[in-house]
């Protein structure tokens, strides 16, 4: 089984406890691998080791800290087919979305903000009081924290580290327990390529053990999270303690509205990518169909002959669609959500469920004409298991697509441009698309409204929120008594 090690403070290293976990493949429920245990002891090393590098990788120049990163990328991209194999085996990914998708997004991603790190500027160089220059730097925030979730490990953390190291900042990076390798592979690289010591450490090990010391270490001045809008509120509660700044993208239950004039066999098409890419384990899934009457029963028609269709297996095999969730707790929670929506009488389009044999799979499922206050409706299920519900009219149709506690991604299928604007502006969610639902470009940002959290991915508002405005003013006229003391401390001249 191979041994994979943390990053800390240039090094590869055990736990310091010298215990291992091990790391499952979901597609055959078999131990693959092993990463070390971290605790305490572990996240103390590799937060001081961030911050013992901040002060000199702060004060490159953003041309050395570019450089490197391109570098780091030249150096991923070398090693695509390894990422691909070990996403695949870690994550259920199947080889096509990692290959064509995942992997080298992430890599563009991190190009993306080596770009970036050159750009890094003040706006402001002028005189707004009189008498006064005042100009605006934007500073490093100094150690990040940055947590991560298992539906996408190596792209998450380069969504964390690649901005938050352009901007001259330092990273602890703690991937989900249940896919931590790409993300070792990735520390291990920068250090190939020639990172210093301690810029980007890597630990790993899971539960509260882990993630609550990184998050309440008095060192740590920025926590990036992704993951459950449930476990985003417990970490600002214990970063209210030292006020710690947090970056937040959570969980999301996008609706996907289709009007009277849309193709509705394209728009088939997209639910069909939308909700069922990465087995429905995306925060921007396309989770709530919401259809005008006119073309319901054509929708579902198509949508669940369609769903029917899709290839669930073997992540490694090149023609699967879908391979399995990521683990059993996740496929016991996806079948719960099916079992209680059935035992709640919600009638059934398509009726996937759990296949028979090993792996942690679950095939297309969709239910129909549920209440709106039903669970399905509102919470998140990040699995292969949608709703499909009839509007009437435009109006009735937002006020569905707004009524859940989320607002991270939505989409709207029409052919009317007046329609199209209308609707992208009502709509409470950080991402619309019209006539498709899911893709993404580096350049864009990414993150939600209302419990879907707050703060930006990918794009320059990403990169900006791992920066600090500061406000310098200089006085120019050199005066013992400024005009305005007077308001203070002697008569008016
Ligand atoms: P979590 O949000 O609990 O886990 C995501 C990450 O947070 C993991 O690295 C986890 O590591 C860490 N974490 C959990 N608790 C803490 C804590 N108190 N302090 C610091 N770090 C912590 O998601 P789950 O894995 O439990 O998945 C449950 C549900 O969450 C899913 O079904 C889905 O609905 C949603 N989810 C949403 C994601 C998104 O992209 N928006 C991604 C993943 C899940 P550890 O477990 O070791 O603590």
């Amino acid at each position: 089984m191979d041994q994979y090690k943390m990053i800390i403070g240039g090094e590869a290293v055990n736990a310091v406890s010298s215990e291992w976990d091990t790391v499952i493949n979901p597609a055959t429920e078999e131990a693959f691998a092993e990463v070390p245990s971290a605790d305490y002891a572990d996240i103390e090393k590799a937060v001081a080791a961030a911050k013992a590098a901040f002060p000199a990788w702060s004060k490159l120049t953003p041309g050395e800290r570019s450089a490197l990163m391109f570098k780091l990328a030249d150096a991923l991209e070398a090693k695509s087919d390894l990422l691909v194999q070990v996403e695949c085996q870690n994550a259920g990914k199947p080889t096509k979305l990692a290959a064509n998708g995942d992997i080298p997004f992430a890599i563009d991603n991190l190009r993306f903000f080596a770009g970036q790190a050159r750009s890094i500027e003040g706006t402001s160089a002028k005189e707004y009081v009189a008498g006064y220059t005042s100009v605006i730097r934007r500073e490093a925030v100094g150690v990040v924290a940055s947590i991560t979730p298992w539906n996408y490990p190596f792209m998450m953390a380069i969504w964390k580290i690649a901005p938050a190291i352009a901007a001259g900042n330092t990273v602890v990076i703690k991937p989900a327990p249940q896919t931590p390798l790409t993300t070792l592979i990735f520390a291990q690289t920068a250090l190939e390529v020639g990172f210093p010591a301690g810029v980007i450490n890597a630990v790993t090990g899971g539960g509260p053990g882990v993630g609550e010391p990184l998050v309440t270490n008095p060192d740590v001045r920025m926590i990036s999270f992704t993951g459950s809008t449930r476990t985003g509120k417990r970490i600002m509660e214990l970063a209210a303690q030292k006020m710690t700044r947090v970056h937040m993208e959570l969980g999301g239950k996008a609706p996907f509205v289709v009007f009277e004039d849309a193709d509705v066999e394209a728009a088939a098409h997209g639910a069909i990518v939308g909700g069922y890419m990465n087995t429905g384990q995306d925060c921007t899934a396309a989770t709530r169909m919401i259809v005008h009457r006119s073309q319901y029963e054509a929708f579902i028609d198509l949508y669940a002959s369609l769903a029917a269709k899709v290839r669930v297996g073997d992540p490694l095999a090149a023609t699967t669609d879908m391979g399995p969730l990521i683990s059993q707790v996740q496929q016991e929670r996806v079948a719960g959500f099916a079992q209680r929506a059935k035992d709640a009488g919600l009638k059934v389009a398509l009726d996937g469920g759990i296949p028979d044999g090993k792996g942690f799979f679950f095939k297309p499922t969709i239910f129909r004409d549920a209440p709106l206050d039903s669970e399905l409706m509102q919470q998140e299920v990040f699995g292969p298991v949608t709703v499909v519900v009839p509007f009437d009219t435009e109006e009735e149709a937002l006020a569905i697509a707004n009524d859940t506690p989320y607002g991270l991604a939505a989409s709207v299928w029409t052919n009317n441009m007046a329609r199209a604007w209308r609707t992208t502006a009502a709509i409470e969610a950080g991402t619309v698309w019209v006539n498709d639902h899911l893709p993404i470009a580096s350049e864009m940002p990414h993150g939600g409204f209302k419990e879907s959290g707050f703060g930006k991915d990918m794009s320059r508002y990403s990169f900006e929120e791992y920066t600090i405005a500061k406000h310098i003013m200089f006085e120019l006229e050199g005066d013992v008594k400024k005009a305005w003391h007077a308001a203070v401390f002697y008569d008016p001249e």
